[in-house]
């Protein structure tokens, strides 16, 4: 079988070949645990870690201490949340119904131990405007959380306005940054002060990811063990993983360069879509690698097989086997079968111009008619 041409980036983009060069000596040769202090195993894993730990903060351009890796953006977002929450009485948090379920899912778990949660509606762009938070803050809010780029939309938020407010109010700003890194240039002084990504999303492995954690901001742990990672996060540091994620800070120049031609891709798509299918969050401010087209009185199940020569979803990878209508696209008023009948289409490094011409021809062929 040929396989199809790969239109889920979003999901998860393939490991880049000097990314997996630089991760494979720690699988064999150089396999010690970066905790074994009295060997020379240890401590050529160790100072593998270091270095990935230096490089990722000097993107960041903030100290090797403000890094903390995990197992992905999902135990990131966890962390950043209820380790930053857990000390403190319950009272008032900031989140919108369009963040993915790793935030969502835990904001439902700290209503039940009597937090109080205003989750913010998108304007019809699948934005979330600075004015919605700022009429949002309650004396007793304690944390912001709001992803930076949309995993279904694209649409990118305001991270420097609302960390602006959020100091204003002295109230901490928690983002979920994973389809923003590598996509956005976010080399700022106005970075979120808890930020969570994932390596996966930038042509690194599967299960690994960071929480950034800027200077005078206090976690606590939410898992106990061995106090790795100065007791924040305890668990045997996953090396290679770890290597592998530092080692996409250096694609980061071509990964920013190349958002410019999936510009023109994503234009070139949108300009080939029929009037009567809807375009979501057409007039928002999105980063260039995903676009999300609804097809209107479309049964979904159709729709998808009738194009399997394209890798696209109809959501974020996290909700597909539910097959429940996205509640991102549901927040921006989609119906259910409209929401159900989505394309997520998603660019990346390997997307080609004539990928981009298949994909318009092929869409228009399989598609118009139904
Ligand atoms: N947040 C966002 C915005 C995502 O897109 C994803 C991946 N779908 C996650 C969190 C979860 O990341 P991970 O798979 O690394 O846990």
């Amino acid at each position: 079988m040929q396989k199809p041409i790969y239109f889920d980036y979003a999901a998860t983009t393939p490991v880049h070949p000097s990314v997996f060069e630089q991760m494979r000596p720690y699988f064999m040769e150089d396999f010690g645990n970066a905790g074994s202090n009295q060997h020379y195993y240890g401590w050529v894993a160790e100072e593998a870690i270091q270095k990935s730990r230096a490089k990722i903060a000097q993107y960041f351009k903030l100290p090797a201490s403000s890094i903390l890796f995990t197992s992905g953006a999902t135990e990131s977002n966890n962390l950043a949340i209820l380790g930053f929450l857990s000390d403190k009485k319950p009272s008032h948090i900031i989140t919108s119904s369009i963040e993915h379920k790793a935030v969502l899912a835990v904001c439902k778990q700290l209503e039940l131990q009597g937090w109080s949660v205003t989750y913010l509606m998108p304007n019809k762009n699948g934005m979330i405007e600075l004015e919605a938070v700022r009429a949002a803050i309650q004396p007793t809010t304690a944390l912001i959380t709001l992803m930076l780029v949309n995993n279904e939309l694209g649409t990118i938020t305001d991270y420097q306005a609302i960390r602006l407010l959020a100091d204003q109010h002295q109230i901490v700003f928690h983002s979920d940054a994973t389809q923003a890194i590598g996509k956005l240039d976010l080399i700022s002084d106005h970075l979120p002060h808890l930020m969570s990504f994932s390596g996966h999303k930038i042509y690194g492995p599967k299960g690994v990811g960071v929480l950034v954690v800027q200077s005078g901001i206090t976690i606590k742990p939410i898992v106990f063990g061995g106090d790795q990672e100065r007791g924040l996060r305890s668990g045997t540091l996953a090396v290679p993983q770890i290597v592998g994620l530092a080692a996409c800070f250096d694609l980061m120049p071509d990964l920013i360069k190349q958002a410019q031609i999936l510009h023109a891709y994503k234009s070139k798509i949108l300009d080939s879509v029929p009037n009567t299918w809807t375009i979501n969050a057409q007039n928002g401010h999105t980063v260039p690698h995903i676009l999300s087209i609804s097809l209107p009185n479309t049964d979904w199940e159709t729709l998808f097989q009738r194009v399997p020569a394209i890798a696209v979803s109809n959501g974020s990878a996290c909700n597909a086997k539910t097959h429940l209508p996205s509640h991102v696209l549901k927040a921006i008023g989609l119906s259910d079968s409209l929401a159900l009948a989505t394309l997520r289409i998603s660019l990346g490094n390997t997307t080609s111009a004539s990928d981009i011409d298949f994909l318009i021809d092929y869409v228009n062929e399989k598609l118009v008619k139904l």
